[in-house]
């Protein structure tokens, strides 16, 4: 059932998770969050449970990624954000009526106001890209070196020199493209 769908690139940084649902930008895109009901998993693993999803929802959630995705590509650039993007993020970021509650275990846990309030999980969404475009957090904003992907990731590294948004997949093609170049013994063994 599951296998239909394309795998989740989780990172550690919720925001650009989130605008990783959408990979290989620049080449030929890949939907990870292709129906509601994958929506619905996604907030599932990264705390944001909710028990359903509309399309309605689901077109305001791309929406919001992609508004997130411009906006932060604009901050890696040091460029300014487009203003149409900052009000679709800000629009999710005000709507949304998630509290942070705090576990017995000191965790952070996320209330949503309704299990079907798929707002509330974009609010939090919404805050968490403003935090790291504003510079709030620790970290800085640069785009994969993947000609393909050029995807907005958050390079928390202590040396910020972190060159692609997921070493699995963007850094590994990389490295063997280049160990490929490397070990080609001419150009008419390329084809
Ligand atoms: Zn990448």
């Amino acid at each position: 059932m599951r296998a239909e769908f394309p795998d989740f690139r989780l990172g550690s940084v919720l925001a650009t998770s989130f605008t990783a649902t959408l990979t290989e930008r620049q080449g030929e895109p890949v939907e990870r969050i292709p129906t509601p009901r994958r929506l619905v998993d996604w907030l599932a693993v990264n705390g944001l449970a909710v028990d359903s999803c509309t399309a309605g929802q689901l077109e305001r959630a791309q929406e919001l990624r992609e508004a997130i995705h411009a906006v932060a590509t604009a901050a890696a650039l040091g460029g300014t954000p487009p203003t149409s993007a900052v009000r679709v993020v800000n629009d999710c970021s005000m709507r949304g009526r998630a509290a942070a509650v705090l576990t017995p275990e000191s965790t952070r846990q996320w209330r949503l106001s309704s299990p079907t309030c798929v707002e509330d999980a974009l609010g939090v969404i919404a805050a968490d890209a403003i935090s790291i475009v504003a510079g709030e957090r620790d970290g800085r904003l640069a785009l994969c070196a993947s000609p393909s992907c050029r995807a907005a990731f958050f390079d928390t590294s202590r040396s910020r020199t972190r060159r692609w948004c997921d070493m699995n997949t963007c850094g590994n093609r990389q490295k063997k493209a280049r160990f490929h170049a490397s070990h080609r013994k001419g150009p008419s063994s390329a084809g």
